[in-house]
């Protein structure tokens, strides 16, 4: 071990027992399912497999809390997805929070930017705290944090009793931005990063 490495780990020693007592559970769920895959990026990459390769090269990078990922079975009926991905989340243990990972898709590709989707007011602080991350770091507009009444991702948002957001960080015909090298990964990563900093 270096001197960087144990003055690192000193350090990562002594912010865990500054926060003790805080430290949360959060589940990171995959949108779709390996068969379903959502809409297909403009470097025809889908969803599920974006988020998939995202979160591995993610999760690393993250620090403090516990983190799982999730996903949804490869079966056509999205009720009992949710369903079991949820049941699975319970079994996991007193959650605190879970976010669905997705990015967007729209008939004009000149749209572009990132919203965040939220129903409870707990997920409401959370869609804020992370929109102000991704207004620091990401170029892309401001599309900003929706209410989620009806339709898939309510079916996502009303279950369990933790805190859940869905993220929709890009527009399917902006996905060159957030491929491996494509200019705005890491920023979106970062944003990340400083977002569960400060859950
Ligand atoms: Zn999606």
């Amino acid at each position: 071990m270096t001197l960087y490495d144990e003055i690192g780990n000193a350090i990562g020693e002594l912010t865990d027992l500054r926060s003790s007592g805080s430290k949360k559970k959060i589940a990171l769920c995959i949108g779709h399912n390996s068969k379903a895959q959502g809409a297909v990026g403009d470097e025809g990459i889908s969803e599920y497999n974006f988020n998939v390769e995202f979160l591995q090269e993610l999760i690393p990078q993250l620090s403090y809390h516990n983190y799982k990922i999730f996903e949804r079975p490869a079966i056509s009926n999205y009720t009992e997805q949710q369903n079991q991905m949820h049941t699975e989340i319970a079994e996991w243990g007193s959650c605190d929070i879970a976010i669905e990972f997705h990015f967007n898709a729209a008939e004009n590709d000149q749209v572009h930017g990132h919203e965040i989707l939220y129903l409870s007011k707990g997920g409401k602080k959370l869609a804020k705290l992370l929109d102000t991350e991704w207004d620091q770091y990401l170029t892309s507009n401001d599309r900003g944090i929706k209410q989620r009444e009806s339709g898939n991702g309510y079916g996502f948002l009303k279950r369990g009793s933790y805190k859940s957001i869905i993220v929709e960080p890009f527009f399917a015909s902006h996905q060159h931005n957030f491929i491996k090298n494509g200019d705005q990964r890491e920023a979106l990563i970062r944003s990340y990063i400083e977002f569960f900093k400060k859950l």
